[in-house]
C-alpha cells in the first residue's frame, strides 16, 4: 500500500473469509467502500468448507456445514440469483429421524440449500471479485489500523477501520483493548464438532440423504454424495454431537472411529465397507447453548476503529453469519456516511 495513502481512502480489512466475512465484503462493496479479506486458511470457507479428496476419483466433503437455510429476504434473493446460474441447488432427498427406537423418513420442512459443487461455494460466491488474501494470520491489530501477520513476519495498513468475523476466542485475543468489543467476544463460548470424513464401497440398500441424531454419541450423518452435482463416490460425513465431542476432543482418531463407526453400520443396516476416512477437529464448531449476548450486541468499536461479525452473535448456523456479516458491514456504512 503506498505511504501517501491516507485512512480515509484506505480499505476495510476484513478479517476471515468464512460466510460472515465474505457477507461483509459484499456489502461494503456494494455501498463502493474497498475491502481487503484477509484469511489465515488456504482459501475461503471457515466453517462453511469442502475438503477436496487427496486423488482423483476421490469424492470431496462438506466436513463444516451441510446445507443452509435462507429465511431472510437478502439471503432469498441471493440464493434466487445463484439457483438461477447452479451456484446453489436444494438438497431435497428424504432423510431418516429417530422416533423412539424407529427410523422414520421424512421431508425437510424448509428448503435446504447446497453450494454447487461444495458448500465452499457459497462464500466464493458472496466474495466474487474481492480482493482476498490467504495463508494470512493475523496475530496482533496495531495503533493507526495496521495489522501484524504471522507473529510481527509482515505489517499490512493503514487500513480504514478492521472488521473480525473469526470464533469469539480467536477475536478475543485481538481485541482485548477494546471496552465495547471485548466483553462481547468474552460472554460467547463455542462448542466443538469431531467430524469423520469417510468414502465407502457401497451405498444403503434404502437410500437417504441425512440422519438427525440416530444415536448418541453422533447426531448427524449426513450422505454427502447425495447431494446435488456431487461425484467421485460414495461420501459420507458423521458428527459426534457437543457432548461427545468435548469429552473426547484430545483422545485421537482411534477412539473418535470407535464411537463413530456403530453408528453408521446401524445407519446402514450392515458394516460399512470403507475405502477412505479422515477425520477433522473443530474446536469451535457452534455457539453454546444459553449464551446470552443481550438484546441488541453493539458489534462496532468506532474509538479504535475495530467491529465484530460471526454467526455466534446472532445464535450460530450460516444464515446467522450471512446476516451478522451484513448488518455489521450496514452500521459501517452508516458510520462512514
Ligand atoms: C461441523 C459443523 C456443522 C455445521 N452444520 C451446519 C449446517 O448444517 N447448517 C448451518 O446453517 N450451519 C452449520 N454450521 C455452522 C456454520 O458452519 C457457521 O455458522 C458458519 O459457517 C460460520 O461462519 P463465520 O463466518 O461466522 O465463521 P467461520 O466460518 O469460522 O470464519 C472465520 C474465519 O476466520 C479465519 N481466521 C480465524 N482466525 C484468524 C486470524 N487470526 N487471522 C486470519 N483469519 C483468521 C478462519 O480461518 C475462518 O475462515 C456447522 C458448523 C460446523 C463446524
Amino acid at each position: 500500500m503506498p505511504s501517501t495513502t491516507t485512512r480515509a481512502d484506505a480499505p476495510i480489512a476484513i478479517l476471515g473469509a468464512g460466510v460472515a466475512g465474505a457477507a461483509a465484503a459484499a456489502r461494503l462493496q456494494e455501498a463502493g467502500l474497498p475491502v481487503l479479506v484477509l484469511d489465515k486458511g488456504r482459501g475461503p470457507g471457515g466453517r462453511c468448507s469442502t475438503r477436496r479428496g487427496a486423488d482423483a476419483g476421490r469424492p470431496s466433503f462438506d466436513h463444516g456445514a451441510q446445507y443452509f437455510t435462507a429465511r431472510g429476504p437478502r439471503l432469498q434473493e441471493l440464493v434466487a440469483r445463484w439457483s438461477a446460474s447452479g451456484g446453489v441447488q436444494p438438497w431435497t432427498g428424504p432423510y431418516l429421524r429417530k422416533s423412539g427406537e424407529v427410523l422414520e423418513e421424512e421431508l425437510p420442512s424448509t428448503t435446504r440449500w447446497v453450494g454447487v459443487p461444495g458448500m465452499n461455494q457459497v462464500p466464493r460466491l458472496l466474495l466474487g471479485g474481492a480482493p482476498t488474501r490467504y495463508g494470512a494470520r493475523v496475530t496482533r491489530l496495531l495503533p493507526g489500523g495496521r495489522l501484524e501477520l504471522q507473529e510481527g513476519a509482515e505489517v499490512l495498513g493503514p487500513f480504514r477501520l478492521v472488521l473480525l468475523t473469526l470464533p469469539p476466542s480467536q477475536a478475543l485475543e485481538l481485541v482485548r483493548a477494546s471496552e465495547v468489543l471485548a466483553p462481547l467476544a468474552r460472554a460467547a463460548e463455542m462448542v466443538p464438532c469431531i467430524t469423520w470424513m469417510v468414502q465407502l464401497e457401497q451405498g444403503p440398500a434404502r437410500p437417504f440423504s441425512g440422519l438427525r441424531a440416530p444415536a448418541e454419541p453422533v447426531s448427524w450423518i449426513a450422505r454427502d454424495s447425495s447431494k446435488p452435482g456431487r461425484g467421485g463416490g460414495e461420501a459420507w460425513v458423521l458428527q459426534l454431537s457437543p457432548e461427545a465431542s468435548a469429552e473426547v476432543l484430545e483422545d485421537g482418531e482411534e477412539a473418535w472411529r470407535r464411537l463413530c463407526e456403530p453408528a453408521l453400520a446401524a445407519a446402514l443396516g450392515a458394516p460399512p465397507r470403507i475405502v477412505h476416512s479422515a477425520f477433522h477437529r473443530w474446536r469451535f464448531a457452534q455457539r453454546a447453548e444459553g449464551t446470552d449476548l443481550g438484546p441488541a450486541p453493539e458489534p462496532l468499536d468506532l474509538e479504535h476503529g475495530w467491529g465484530l461479525a460471526g454467526d455466534w452473535l446472532r445464535g450460530g448456523r450460516l444464515e446467522a453469519a450471512f446476516d451478522s456479516g451484513t448488518a455489521l458491514a450496514e452500521r459501517v456504512v452508516a458510520a462512514l456516511s
